[in-house]
């Protein structure tokens, strides 16, 4: 599946060299670790040490680790940072990224609908579910808030593969009563019932690995009555919730049609209740000032997908009014509307976006660079997911999940020339993808690793 993997340089036997002491481990590499948008921690030549409940127990120079007697894993010549985090990816639609030429509404149509109608298939389904959460791994994500499709069935095989996988799971049945195809409409308490049967089972799975996030896919296509039951459910189970605010303009004006009582977009979702600090809504791009404020008083999390927002040509977010509303920001690749899965290329889309509303306002606001993107990806989707104490960085006592990368591949010089941290960081944000990505861990254990893929 990879096309890349022999640019891949691997040195098995630096891998090799482990020598088993202790349950702690310590990685060798230089650590690039986020600390606040414009600000992050680069040791040298660092390691992080990692206990055998798979927590981080120290972060320093590898000289300070030298009395110590414990397991050691030397990825010298690579970065270790934290594991990516999605905070908006629809799984049903991997196969069918990147199909240029539509909007929202009819991209939907043509494309989206179709694809999650093949969902009724338990073989598609577990086919899909399989390739998705290894091409996740691949790309560096070792946490996604992820959409499945309606279907039951199809949800409950991807939650199957989600906990085989090793990752970071968040995930929910899409949920849609109205204005939907009828291939795909439910029914209102059918839906609830099914979803409310998913997260019995799947949320807080392997120690809160696992979560469920109830998921009306957007207001056009739910109504009121489902949203209500979505705020009881994810109230009475502690659960999360995620769906779609102000995307484009045509979906705008529909929502101003179908709930002509509700001030705005925001307020719709403000008088079901399912406006929490555990809601992710994605994009958020045509919000005013006073559906910010609300949002805000709220605690809703924003997923800002700008690759999807590029693509299909829905708008140019307001990362900083966002943020400066005080709003928590993550990023989201939003597969399919986003036509890749790597957070990196994220990364850099979200700098160009914001680059893009620099140039519009005339240079008078601060634009996102690869500093902040770095933190949006990691520390800023921890937020997002309400996890900023168990994720995000490298700090002692968070869990260890963490990514090993090879920068050298996207320099042109090939990491000859000594380039400082903060040059080797912005190559990466704005060059890197999957190619980079040498192994990946979640609690500290390996999940993904190069060689093996190259093994299979
Ligand atoms: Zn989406």
């Amino acid at each position: 599946m990879r096309d890349n993997t022999s640019q891949k340089k691997t040195n098995a036997n630096k891998l090799d060299a482990v020598i088993e002491v202790t349950g702690q481990t310590i990685y060798r590499a230089r650590i690039f670790n986020p600390v606040s948008r414009s600000e992050f921690e680069d040791i040298e030549d660092g390691a992080i040490e990692v206990d055998e409940k798979g927590k981080i127990s120290k972060i320093a120079k590898f000289s300070e680790f030298k009395d110590k007697k414990a397991k050691i894993i030397d990825y010298r010549g690579k970065i270790i940072m934290p594991g990516l985090i999605d905070c908006h990816v629809h799984l049903p639609q991997y196969d069918m990224v990147a199909m240029d030429g539509y909007e929202l509404l009819n991209w939907l149509n043509e494309y989206t609908f179709p694809a999650e109608r093949r969902f009724e298939s338990p073989k598609l389904a577990k086919d899909a579910a399989s390739r998705f959460f290894h091409a996740l791994k691949a790309n560096g994500t070792t946490t996604a808030a992820v959409y499945n499709t309606v279907h039951k069935n199809a949800t409950d095989i991807a939650f199957e593969e989600a906990e085989k996988s090793g990752l970071r799971v968040f995930m929910g049945k899409v949920m849609m009563d109205q204005n939907s195809p009828d291939f795909l409409q439910e029914k209102t308490e059918e839906s609830l019932l099914e979803s409310e049967e998913l997260c019995k089972k799947w949320h807080g799975r392997d120690n809160g690995r696992i979560n469920y996030a109830f998921t009306p896919r957007f207001a056009p296509t739910c109504s009121e009555k489902l949203m209500e039951g979505v705020a009881d459910l994810a109230k009475k189970y502690n659960a999360y919730i995620q769906t779609h605010l102000s995307e484009n303009r045509s979906e705008l004006s529909w929502v101003k049609e179908l709930f002509p009582q509700s001030k705005n977009y925001t307020d719709v979702y403000y008088n079901a209740g399912i406006l929490t600090q555990k809601t992710i809504m994605a994009h958020s791009i045509w919000v005013n000032p006073s559906e910010l404020k609300l949002l805000a008083q709220t605690s809703t999390k924003v997923a800002h997908c700008a690759s999807s927002n590029f693509f299909l040509k829905s708008g140019i977010f307001d990362l900083n009014s966002t943020l400066d509303a005080g709003v928590d920001v993550g990023l989201g690749s939003d597969v399919g509307g986003g036509p890749n899965l790597s957070l990196f290329r994220e990364m850099s889309n979200a700098c160009n976006m914001s680059k893009t509303r620099y140039i519009q306002e005339n240079g008078s606001t601060k634009n996102l660079d690869s500093i902040g993107a770095f933190y949006l990806a990691t520390k800023g989707g921890a937020k997002v997911l309400s996890l900023d104490k168990v994720i995000g960085d490298l700090t002692p006592g968070k869990e260890a999940d963490f990514i090993v990368v090879d920068a050298t591949l996207v320099d042109p010089q090939n990491g000859a020339k000594n380039k400082s941290g903060k040059e080797i960081l912005s190559q990466l944000v704005y060059r890197a993808d999957d190619r980079v990505v040498f192994a990946a861990y979640v609690r500290g254990k390996n999940i993904y690793s190069v060689l093996q893929n190259m093994k299979n």
